[in-house]
């Protein structure tokens, strides 16, 4: 985008990485931007941080942790912002236990899926018709809107998976992928998730960031683009952004003192139910819609160990058959150098949200107690391992991790959708436009940037 010649401030509601995005492409069209972020640091979902030790430090990431080249939106704004180059390959084999043992499959070749021994002959010839049908769904899939999926959004991944394949493809693969995806069962997600996650998981190679996954929006940050015009405000809690003559007031909030300012436009970047408070100006049809939206709960416990585990890939899968709780392990040492100190080991695991929710106010001791309890159930190598290795604990809580659309849940999106104003000086964005990934919630931000800058341009003039 070219650098612009009228010059119109802009408020950005909200750091994560769709607030991130959105700011620099503002930036790029010549605004000034404000970013007002409640927390102490930039990212949200999209954050990492440093724990200590004994033999160093350990690079944690809060929320997400894994990427896929098949985020363009996020590769073409690396590009752009010459940031490319931070992006490190990692593992691309996700593993799925059953009965005990680890199947491994490949990011990259969908066909380890007819290879593997996870699943009998019967189910491969099955897998076949969940990628026709993947093939299928793909146009209707969008990063930035899934209302695009309304059409499709007839019935819930339980149902979708034995109407059209089978009792072990719902087992090992659908639960699985709903599991780690939506930290849900299958039949509390639509169908038409788990083609989002298969198109935004499978068929390309992983990576991360050489500082950890939630590098990204401290990068952008520090870009001369972002540093020349750009006000970041942390521990600004906003109140209220409301339309104000031309433009937008915004009421924000820190240590008990209100202020107020005054912008061109806003882009809210925050988790649908926040904004659902914050923007008056919505119908009472839209903000129920948002007070509605359903994020599952997130309660994880991340373990630093003196020695790696053998496992090679990034992540395994523990499917509900397995274990009831647990639903997958993550072996962070795997996403490359720098996230666990040379020769230690740095594994997550992470729990369905019922487990989570049971969870959100216990302390630390007893979520990590409960933690190791039923790893033993589900993995009791690994429970060995961590007892004997374990140098490090941490405890993540999130009460909206990610967001856990039911079938019809597209459909509702699309009215959602339908009613929003999109010369409004007023966007949304944030990943209830699509599902919860971090490129989803960029290229919302984005697209969040891109009307706000049409509706700032100057009218063309009349012609003579
Ligand atoms: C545990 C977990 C694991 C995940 N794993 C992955 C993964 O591996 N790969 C992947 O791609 N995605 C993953 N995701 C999803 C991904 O992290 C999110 O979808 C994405 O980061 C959300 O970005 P966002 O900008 O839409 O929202 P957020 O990151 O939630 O950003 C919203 C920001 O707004 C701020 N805010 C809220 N209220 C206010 C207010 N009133 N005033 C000012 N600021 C406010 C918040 O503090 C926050 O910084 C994961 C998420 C979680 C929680």
């Amino acid at each position: 985008m070219a650098e612009r010649t009228i010059r119109k401030n802009v408020i950005v509601v909200g750091s994560g990485i769709a607030g991130m995005a959105a700011a620099f492409r503002l930036r790029q069209a010549g605004h000034d931007v404000t970013i007002l972020e409640r927390g102490d640091h930039v990212g949200g979902r999209m954050s990492s941080y440093e724990k200590a030790g004994e033999g160093g430090l350990y690079r944690i990431d809060r929320g997400a942790s894994w990427l896929s080249h098949n985020y363009h939106s996020m590769i073409e704004l690396l590009r752009e912002a010459g940031l490319a180059s931070h992006m490190l390959p990692c593992s691309n084999e996700l593993g799925v236990l059953r009965d005990g043992r680890v199947h491994r499959l490949s990011f990259v070749r969908n066909s380890d899926l007819l290879r593997t021994g996870l699943l009998g002959w019967r189910s491969k010839l099955k897998a076949l018709r969940l990628l026709r049908d993947l093939a299928a769904a793909r146009r209707s899939l969008s990063w930035s809107d899934m209302s695009t999926a309304a059409g499709i959004d007839t019935e819930s991944a339980r149902d979708y998976a034995l109407r059209r394949l089978d009792q072990p493809l719902l087992d090992y693969l659908v639960e699985p992928l709903c599991g780690t995806q939506f930290l849900a069962p299958a039949d509390e997600i639509a169908a038409v998730g788990v083609f989002s996650i298969m198109r935004g998981t499978f068929g390309a190679a992983s990576f991360t960031f050489d500082g950890g996954v939630g590098q990204l929006p401290s990068l952008l940050i520090g870009l001369p683009l972002m540093r020349e015009r750009t006000r970041v405000e942390l521990n600004a809690r906003v109140k209220e952004v409301r339309p104000d003559g031309d433009g937008v007031r915004v009421t924000w909030e820190r240590d008990g003192t209100s202020r107020a300012e005054h912008g061109h436009a806003c882009v809210v970047a925050v988790p649908g139910p926040i904004a659902a408070g914050i923007v008056p100006s919505l119908t009472d049809d839209q903000r129920t819609y948002l007070t509605g939206l359903r994020y599952t709960n997130d309660v994880h416990v991340t373990f630093g160990l003196r020695e790696p585990p053998s496992e090679t890939a990034l992540g395994v899968a523990v499917p509900r058959r397995d274990h009831p709780d647990l639903c997958v392990v993550l072996y962070e040492h795997n996403l490359g150098p720098g996230r666990a100190p040379a020769g230690r080991g740095l594994v997550s695991l992470v729990f369905r949200h019922h487990w989570s929710a049971q969870r959100l106010t216990l302390d630390d001791a007893g979520v990590i107690e409960d933690s190791l309890a039923a790893v033993t159930e589900a993995l009791p190598e690994l429970a060995a391992h961590i007892a004997e290795h374990r140098e490090m604990a941490a405890v993540q809580r999130w009460e909206r991790a990610v967001l856990a659309r039911p079938a019809g849940g597209y459909r509702d999106l699309a009215r959602f959708t339908g009613g929003l104003d999109p010369r409004s000086p007023i966007q949304l964005a944030g990943d209830y436009f699509a599902y919860s990934t971090t490129n989803a919630s960029l290229a919302t931000g984005e697209q969040a940037a891109r009307r706000v800058i049409a509706a700032l341009s100057p009218a063309p003039a009349p012609a003579p």
